[in-house]
């Protein structure tokens, strides 16, 4: 089957092609070209000069409409796939709360027979977050469930090494080196988190292979003082390291800005990369949901906050790609091409697919995600398959 997506405004890598169409023949970019015969073409969307991103990439969500990843069914991905493709996210890794070895493997099991059958957002895999962290940075995970990594666990989980994308650990923790050298020489990228690591903890990982960190400044060490000296911690790591790619949860309220400026202009635009870290509460009403299983930490949702109980932290965030996507615009004043960088291409590179997904060019993956100028979301599309479309989106012409 073959489709005209007519007059998108399209964001590529470094320039906005206005008034422009995209071939699409099956799942792929065939052409883009600014003249099209309009016979050529099973079906026609006219997006009447809409934006036209390459899919938003969420390396970090948990959940949203009232489902988490940790209840470990198929019906809560799909739940979850559906309410983040009408946030714009075209893929996500479907991220773990720390939790047991067993429940674990039944989310891992899931991606693995289901793989295509999820519609919405396309899970690319899984992002364990934790449950190998520093006891004192657990955040909003169970502490009863943080442990240290050990050789014969790190076997079990490396069982499914083709479903699981990437990992968050602290590396100061015993044992972490060496689950941290055994999932990156297996492809898995190792993200550092949850941590009290020094500078020169968090730069002996990524001698081991660490090269991404998770959500910056959100639960890690920053400066160390130890009576008269100081230490770098992790965000320092992050800030200075080119090894290191980094995640921004950009809800506004778990990062300042200034503390995203800073990021951007230590780092450079190409080595960000915006996550919802998004919970079940996200597109619920507010009220009490759990961070994880049903057995989680519980968190009271109110004004676009998650926080738990006890008043003392966030837990994640309730916010959809496009949310973040309009703070980022609208308060910080990056442009199109910066924020396709850091929604797509960044995420795509950290995951080593950069060829297929991340950016509008001939013969990649037919993904996009359709802005209108308030930044909402007209449609999702993902590999040549509209998996979200706004009422009365768009005029489809069908022959
Ligand atoms: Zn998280």
């Amino acid at each position: 089957m073959k489709w005209l997506l007519a007059n998108g405004n399209l964001v590529l890598r470094d320039s906005i092609l206005e008034n422009t169409n995209l071939v699409i023949n099956e799942n792929k970019i065939e052409a883009i070209e600014k003249d099209s015969s309009m016979t050529d073409f099973n079906e026609i969307i006219d997006v009447k000069g809409c934006y036209v991103l390459p899919g938003f990439i969420d390396l970090h969500c948990h959940g949203g409409y009232g489902a988490d990843v940790m209840d470990a069914s198929l019906e809560a991905i799909g739940t979850i796939s559906r309410f983040h493709a009408e946030g714009g996210t075209a893929y996500f890794l479907t991220t773990t709360a720390s939790d047991s070895l067993e429940n674990l493997q039944k989310v891992l099991q899931i991606l693995r027979t289901n793989k295509n059958v999820i519609r919405g957002a396309k899970t690319l895999g899984a992002h364990l977050e934790g449950p190998y962290f520093a006891q004192k940075k657990h955040g909003c995970h169970l502490p009863q469930f943080v442990r240290t990594p050990s050789e014969s666990e790190t076997s079990l989980l490396l069982e499914y090494k083709d479903v699981i994308r990437s990992i968050t650990i602290a590396p100061e923790i015993p044992g972490a080196l060496s689950l941290i050298k055994r999932f990156s020489e297996n492809g898995i990228v190792v993200s550092l988190g949850h941590t009290e690591c020094s500078y020169d903890e968090a730069l002996k990982a990524v001698e081991m292979g660490a090269s991404h960190v998770t959500h910056l400044y959100c639960a890690m060490s920053g400066i160390i003082k130890n009576g008269v000296e100081r230490k770098g911690g992790l965000i320092e790591t992050a800030l200075l390291e080119d090894r290191l790619s980094a995640e921004i949860i950009a809800d506004g309220i778990h990062v300042p800005s200034e503390l995203i400026r800073l990021a951007v202009k230590a780092k450079g635009m190409d080595k960000i990369c915006v996550v919802t870290d998004a919970m079940r509460g996200a597109g619920m009403p507010e009220g009490i949901y759990t961070f994880g299983s049903m057995r989680g930490q519980e968190a009271v949702v109110k004004a676009k906050m998650a926080v738990v109980k006890e008043g003392t932290g966030l837990a994640s965030s309730v916010f959809k790609m496009n949310e973040m996507f309009c703070h980022m615009y609208n308060n910080l004043g990056y442009s199109y091409t910066e924020l396709a960088s850091m929604f797509s291409y960044n995420p795509a590179c950290v995951l080593s697919v950069q060829e297929k997904i991340g950016s509008i060019e001939q013969g990649k993956m037919a993904s996009f995600t359709i802005l209108n100028r308030d930044h909402e979301v007209e449609a999702t599309i993902v590999e040549g398959k509209p998996v979200y479309l706004r009422k009365a989106a768009f005029n489809k012409s069908e022959k």
